[in-house]
């Protein structure tokens, strides 16, 4: 922490955060990794605004009441103040330097922005091998390179984890005797990678990748320069491009029904999907939803027997077969309409439900370096048998890469040939 932040508790809230012009106030919790991920950006923006703005630190475990009251319950959530009164966005979780910026510069006068601005010196950092993406595969890459005393730097536009931290539970993953929650499978793999030395940029904005340099910028201030690029950038749920879809996703419209499920207690939702996520996804979300209606474009599912086996016990799920959706609706929240068609009829109707899931394949996430790469026919990343792509020096693992199945397992594999094939040519 540096002597531009403050650490305070609930007793002096009223005197240093209430009774100040402005403050910025970062509730923080111990063994939190979101929090690790902050606590250099907090330092770093300290240094720049702190001459304006006071930044101060409150631990919220021990200062649960005032938490509670302030309806901060997940660690790190960082509150902007002005004048007593809380404005701007509450920030939780894996916390971008570009949104503390962004609010905390809408505290300040136009000079003091362009004041602090000047003291922002942007640096660089040289290493071995640079991974984009802290899924399964690139934490797993970063695990064998460290082991192999090969300099790496990780970096994740989110928090590391990947998949697996949102999905509910893993039971086939190796190991372990009991179904894991995804969250904490990932959360080992990360520390698992820490402990062996990878270095974290968590939660960055990722500015430029240039794979013939192999340079990196991220959060506009760092150019990492590698003589390697592993990208382990996953893939994304694919939209289907229907009108309402842009609108109403992530209002009323989910692609996630472990983020999601739990606000259709006693609901009704429809399914889009018949392959194994839409299956797998529907079987968590009838824990919740009180009937779920599935719309499926074949007359058959595509997901594995063991779970097709266990929706069919399901007592509160519908199957419409050959149908298509062609427009979602919204009425009011919790009151959503997807009109669908009859493949075989032509015939179209509307179904009325609370929200709508979709489960319809994912894309590559690639965007950002397409440029000179091999795709394959559905735009996956090829590679050779080490995991090398037509750039030399430049790799590809997970489900970024062309594969047939994309799974954890599958992906660590990735990663394990991809780190002992850079190190031995490094
Ligand atoms: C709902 C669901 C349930 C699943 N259940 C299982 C299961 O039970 N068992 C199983 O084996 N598999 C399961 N899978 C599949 C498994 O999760 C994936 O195969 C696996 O996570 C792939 O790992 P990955 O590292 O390639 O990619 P991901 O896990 O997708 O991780 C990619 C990472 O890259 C980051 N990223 C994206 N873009 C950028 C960028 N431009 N720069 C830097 N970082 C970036 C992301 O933030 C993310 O952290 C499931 C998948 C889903 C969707």
């Amino acid at each position: 922490m540096t002597g531009h932040i403050k650490e305070i508790n609930a007793d002096e809230y009223q005197k240093v955060v209430l009774d100040a012009p402005r403050v910025v106030v970062d509730f923080y919790s111990t063994e939190c990794p979101p929090c690790e991920a902050l606590a250099s950006k907090y330092d770093a923006l300290s240094e720049i605004y702190g001459e304006f703005v006071p930044f101060i630190k409150i631990y919220r475990q021990g200062n649960r009441d005032l938490s509670l009251a302030l309806d901060v319950t997940g660690s790190p959530t960082v509150l902007f103040y002005k004048d007593g009164k809380l404005v701007g966005d509450k920030l939780t979780g894996g916390i971008k330097r570009s949104d503390l910026m962004k609010n905390i510069e809408a505290l300040l006068t136009t000079d003091e922005i362009a004041a602090a601005r000047k003291k922002i010196v942007p640096f660089e950092t040289e290493t071995d091998v640079v991974i984009l993406g802290g899924g399964p595969a690139g934490l797993t890459a970063g695990i064998y390179l460290s082991q192999a005393h090969v300099k790496t730097i990780l970096v994740d536009t989110a928090l590391p984890g990947g998949y697996v931290a949102t999905t509910h539970q893993v039971s086939n993953y190796p190991g372990f005797i009991e179904p894991q929650q995804g969250f904490m499978l990932s959360h080992y793999m990360s520390e698992q990678a820490k402990a062996n030395g990878v270095s974290f940029r968590a939660a960055v904005d990722v500015n430029s990748v240039d794979l013939e340099t192999k340079t990196v910028i991220v959060d506009g201030v760092e150019t990492i320069r590698a003589k390697r690029v592993v990208i382990a950038t996953g893939s994304r749920p694919r939209p289907l491009g229907l009108p309402g879809e842009d609108a109403y996703r992530g209002n009323g419209i989910s692609y996630c029904a472990t983020c999601d499920a739990k606000y259709f207690q006693d609901k009704e939702v429809v399914v889009i999907g018949g392959g194994n996520s839409a299956i797998e996804e529907t079987l968590f979300i009838a824990k919740f939803a009180k009937k779920i209606t599935i719309v499926h474009q074949f007359d058959h599912f595509q997901a594995n027997k063991v779970a097709q086996d266990a929706l069919r016990k399901l007592p509160n799920v519908e199957s419409l077969m050959e149908h298509e959706p062609r427009e979602f609706k919204k009425y009011a929240a919790m009151d959503m309409g997807v009109v669908v068609e009859d493949l075989k009829s032509g015939e179209k109707k509307e179904l009325r439900t609370n929200g709508i899931f979709v489960f319809v394949g994912f894309l590559p996430n690639l965007e950002m370096f397409k440029e000179g790469l091999e795709l394959d026919q559905w735009g996956y990343l090829k590679a050779d048998h080490d995991m090398e792509t037509n750039i030399k020096g430049v790799y590809a693992i997970g489900d970024v890469k062309t594969k047939a199945y994309r799974q954890i397992t599958t992906a660590v594999a990735d990663g394990t040939i991809a780190a002992i094939s850079i190190s031995k040519s490094l």
